[in-house]
């Protein structure tokens, strides 16, 4: 793989370098699309039998891959190129590719080996702890090895962007330029407002009936037909994609014109499929998206997590639990399914998706208080990292929060402080993103209305491409050039707040609930 490097003896022009620069970075792109491949099949297709050898094989790709990133020639090159005119007189575009290849490179590098190995280790050891524990509710058994996550992470924070907030330090990983102070300036106020909203939705008198989206019969094969049909509509494009089945939905890219998304089915329930495809489409549209003529380098890449869920959650909430839209796909809906919905009609079918009912689980919560279960994890992971929060402490504090914000305490650690398997992983700093991504889609469809006035119409009548051209546009053209505040506020004019976000819920959910 090093073959191809031009002599370190011989001096090299910018424009040569740059090239190397790039080559090289694709190579490892290249390299680790094949793990995520490997990844990809291991979750759909692998016999049970097959795992032992996929690890091997996972292994040896993985230690590959690192190589290639950690390359001392191409830190080398990543140096020399920084003090070339091409850094500060290049295009815009190879600015930004030096400034953002060099970045990384220099933050992978300041993780010490040591470092590096012992937080693989530490959350193998804690996700295989957590699945016990979770499964027996038995807090005892995590506990130690989330003071073991928690230390080392802190000591990451400390290495890898000393000159930065530990928090704000890991939180980079995820969520480039995101800060949490401007973070829970923003949530406190979306918090106090959804806080409210639900409170006003469990007390009236008008209640949405959604017994017909999970009670009635939904033919796998006809979801199978259905689910499709909506995700090519949106502009997912299948000869560049596929949808397979999974038990944890997922979006991952193989390659510029090799996007997958994977969904489960469920029989007795529509939403569980339906909205996981239009959520992973989303996501996919936004892989399909990127230039793929700088696939490998920072201006083919996401921006960050959170622009990510923006994309996936304009679609599957904003989009797909939109009055137009099933004005369009209800009878798409009720050919699909005729036993379950021909005494349904279509205000009815939209009413039942806006039902509210608040769960102790995140990965079962509806749109409305799906914010709620982040933020407690945002505020609670912050302390934990500053030091504000001791991790025996965790459990009351997660049980005292969950009931000041739900009404309702969890009857256990399972339902409670145990649920999620992202602090065990070594995720901290990660859920902001997906609170993150529902604020900046709020703010980018309200802008998408002002761009393309008669929106509405063209959704009703099942057209989505004006608005997946705005997005192309605004959006997804820009790659990781644009860090995701500054981009969002690009696309949309004006500063990121969570007051759309606020507006979307009221607007949609008020009417639901005859508030
Ligand atoms: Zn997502």
């Amino acid at each position: 793989m090093s073959a191809s490097h031009p002599p370190s003896s011989a001096p090299a022009s910018s424009a040569e370098l740059f090239a190397a620069a790039c080559g090289h970075a694709r190579r490892a792109a290249v390299l680790a699309s094949v793990e995520s491949l490997l990844g990809w099949d291991e979750q759909t297709m692998l016999p049970r039998a097959g795992g032992p050898h996929r690890a091997d094989q996972a292994t040896a790709m993985a230690a590959i891959v690192h190589g290639l990133r950690t390359d001392p020639a191409q830190a080398e090159r990543l140096v020399a190129l920084a003090d070339s005119s091409l850094a500060t007189a290049g295009t815009p575009l190879e600015r930004t590719t030096i400034r953002l290849l060099k970045h990384d490179a220099d933050k992978q590098a300041r993780l010490p080996v040591r470092l590096v190995e012992e937080l693989a280790r530490a959350a193998v050891e804690a996700q295989q702890a957590w699945v016990e524990a979770r499964a027996s509710s038995d807090w005892a058994a995590l506990r130690p090895h989330l003071v073991r996550m928690f230390a080392l992470k802190r000591e990451q924070a400390s290495c890898q962007r000393p000159d930065l907030d530990p928090y704000d330090a890991l939180l980079d990983d995820y969520e480039p330029g995101a800060r949490w102070r401007r973070l829970a300036d923003r949530f406190g106020p979306l918090r106090a407002a959804i806080v409210d909203l639900v409170r006003a939705c469990g007390n009236a008198s008008r209640r949405p009936d959604d017994s017909i989206l999970t009670e009635r019969p939904y033919p796998v094969e006809a979801q199978r037909r259905f689910v499709r049909e909506v995700a090519s509509r949106i502009g997912f494009d299948f000869d560049r994609g596929r949808l397979d089945t999974t038990e944890h939905p997922f979006c991952t890219t193989l390659g510029p014109d090799d996007c997958r998304i994977t969904t489960r089915w469920n029989e007795r329930s529509l939403p569980t499929a339906l909205f996981g495809v239009l959520h992973e489409a989303g996501h996919g549209l936004y892989e399909q998206g990127l230039p793929r003529e700088w696939y490998g380098l920072p201006p083919g890449e996401a921006a960050s997590l959170g622009i990510h869920e923006s994309q996936s959650r304009l679609w599957e909430n904003l989009v797909g639990r939109s009055q137009p839209f099933w004005e369009w796909c209800f009878p798409l809906a009720r050919q699909a399914f005729p036993a379950a919905l021909a005494d349904v009609d279509a205000e009815r079918f939209h009413g039942a998706l806006l039902a509210v009912r608040p769960s102790f689980i995140r990965v079962e919560a509806d749109e409305l208080t799906y914010n709620l279960h982040v933020m407690l994890r945002f505020d609670l992971e912050r302390a934990l990292v500053h030091g504000d929060l001791a991790v025996d402490d965790l459990p009351a504090a997660w049980n005292e929060r969950f009931e000041r914000d739900f009404g309702m305490r969890p009857p256990d650690d399972a339902r409670g402080v145990l649920q999620d398997i992202h602090w065990s992983a070594g995720l901290i700093g990660y859920f902001p993103t997906y609170t993150l991504g529902n604020v900046f889609a709020a703010q980018l469809m309200e802008a998408a209305h002002r761009a393309v006035p008669d929106l509405d119409v063209q959704v009703a009548s099942g057209r989505f491409t004006d608005l997946l051209a705005w997005l192309r546009r605004e959006v997804h053209a820009a790659g990781r050039t644009l860090e995701s505040e500054p981009l969002v506020e690009r696309a949309t004019g004006s500063g990121v707040s969570g007051d759309w976000l606020v507006k979307s819920l009221r607007d949609r959910y008020g009417p639901a609930y005859g508030l």
